[in-house]
């Protein structure tokens, strides 16, 4: 037992405090002096075992209840290359895995989802075993991968695809350079799973799949501009390097990316962005390759002088398992930073308490929360969306609850190509018609930037201006002029 899950021993019996330490605690050698102390009254009400609840890890054969997978050991489930030649790739291979779990009226949901909103599938036996199938319209893992047509919502009159407008500031297919000092290479259009609410459903997967606006080949050959760009702007210090997701990229092609990025003497910081880690955790313990070229282009970085991290992006805790925390904690052993960025997703992480246990959960495992983004106006996924003000209520609960540094920053990124806003730096937000106004002086002073709340979360009467669209200019005109920026470009 680790000295925490002593800690959390200390407890509380019918409620009264109990004055003494725990036999494990008195049990460890560097504490048991502490035994002979007198403690004094404690100030705090006594602690639930809820409010421990983020210290608790699966470490079951969960995957067992996946007919399917019933017969598979851990360390079979464990192995990277099961998760991926097992991931479902087609509506046909998830019915064959789900269909003994879920109603036939779900699969047709689900069938008729993907007709209505389409996607690319990929989804690892990780995920499809923690969701729970005898409620999928209410799972938070079931909500970010798998669309079920009786849900949808139709898209806000004023999204745009590539609302962020990423193409519009790619000095080359694969880099995108819109703020000053720091650029995003995007080496791959692959990822270890498809997320239905992606900002880049622009640039992902095959391309049979939608009417893509950009490729970017996982090749060494195509990054040959990338990198010269890079080297040739001595302002950029800070490189994220997404995609796609660099969980597909090889233990080579990281080695080269990295020991490339960091030989450019102005690039001080590199991101490798991954979702891996919530979606296919056992890759970090199995595909040893992979994870030892990433620590060692960490290692590489620090005897630089240079900052090397993984980003990655869990959104609910249903997502972590013991297999997560071990992966976590291999990496925290071997130095590397993680942190995490999640979106704000209605049913998923929306509410207050599900957000603090996620951070709690994250902080836990030594993975720093860092920003919790409203979600992005994109294709297909308007009742995954919130309110504006659901981000800045969740915001007021978050922070406060536990450490400042793992307390993550709330931002919207602005449509129109304006970037990351603190959510609550608006110059006006009206609550009626779910229209929030932005700035970004680094990214251009002359224009405006606009959000827009999901309309049937709005009271009614903005519910009512919106379904008139000879209203629609006059709602964004009023929401400029209150914000007094009408002298502004709208972006
Ligand atoms: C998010 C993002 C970055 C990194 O921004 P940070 O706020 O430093 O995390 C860089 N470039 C682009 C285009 C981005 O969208
Ligand atoms: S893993 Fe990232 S890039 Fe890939 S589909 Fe999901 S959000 Fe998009």
């Amino acid at each position: 037992m680790s000295s925490l899950e002593a800690l959390k021993r200390i407890d509380f019996v019918h409620d009264e405090p109990v004055n003494e330490l725990s036999q494990e605690i008195c049990d460890i050698p560097e504490l048991q002096h502490l035994s002979q102390v007198e403690i004094p009254s404690p100030l705090k009400d006594p602690v639930s075992d809820d409010a421990l609840a983020h210290r608790d890890f699966d470490a079951s054969s969960f995957w067992q209840v996946i007919p399917a997978f019933a017969k598979v050991s851990r360390e079979e489930f464990l192995d990277h290359r099961f998760q991926v030649k097992n991931s479902a790739k087609s509506i046909e291979q998830l019915k064959t895995l789900i269909a003994p779990l879920v109603s036939p009226e779900f699969l047709q949901d689900v069938e008729n989802g993907l007709e209505r909103a389409p996607m690319n599938l990929r989804f690892s036996p990780y995920l499809l075993s923690l969701v729970d199938w005898k409620n999928p319209y209410d799972d938070p893992i079931r909500i970010q991968f798998i669309p079920v047509a009786s849900r949808l919502l139709p898209d806000h009159p004023k999204l745009s695809f590539d609302s962020l407008h990423e193409q519009d500031d790619a000095p080359v297919p694969n880099l995108v350079h819109r703020y000053y000092d720091k650029a995003l290479f995007l080496p791959l259009d692959v990822c270890p799973v498809y997320c239905r609410f992606c900002t880049r459903s622009y640039s992902i997967g095959p391309e049979a799949a939608h009417g893509k606006l950009a490729s970017f080949r996982a090749s060494p050959k195509e990054w040959q501009q990338a990198f010269a760009y890079l080297a040739s702007r001595p302002e950029i210090e800070d490189v994220v390097i997404s995609g796609g997701d660099t969980y597909n990229l090889s233990a080579s092609r990281i080695r080269l990316i990295g020991e490339t990025l960091l030989a450019i003497p102005h690039i001080r910081r590199l991101r490798f962005a991954s979702k891996g880690p919530a979606v296919m955790p056992m890759k970090i313990l199995t595909d040893t390759d992979w994870s030892q070229a990433l620590i060692d282009i960490v290692d590489m970085g620090r005897q630089r002088g240079k900052e090397v991290a993984l980003h990655t992006h869990f959104n609910s805790v249903n997502e972590i398992t013991d297999i997560t925390r071990e992966a976590m904690e291999h990496l925290f052993k071997n130095g590397v930073t993680v942190r995490n960025q999640s979106v704000l997703i209605r049913g998923v992480n929306d509410d207050p308490e599900a957000m603090v246990n996620l951070v709690r959960q994250l902080s836990y495992m030594n993975v720093q929360p860092y920003y919790v983004y409203q979600h992005d106006m994109v294709k297909g996924v308007e009742e995954m969306r919130t309110r504006v003000s659901t981000s800045l209520e969740i915001e007021r609960a978050v922070r406060g609850s536990t450490a400042g540094f793992n307390t993550p920053t709330f931002v919207t990124d602005v449509p129109g190509g304006g970037g990351k806003r603190d959510v609550h730096s608006y110059d006006y937000y009206d609550e009626i018609t779910g229209v929030s106004v932005y700035r970004s002086p680094a990214v251009d002073e002359e224009k405006v930037y606009l959000y827009f709340d999901p309309i049937e979360l709005l009271p009614e009467e903005g519910q009512r201006r919106w379904a008139d669209s000879s209203q629609h200019d006059a709602i964004v005109r009023e929401a400029v002029e209150a914000a007094g920026l009408s002298h502004l470009t709208l972006a």
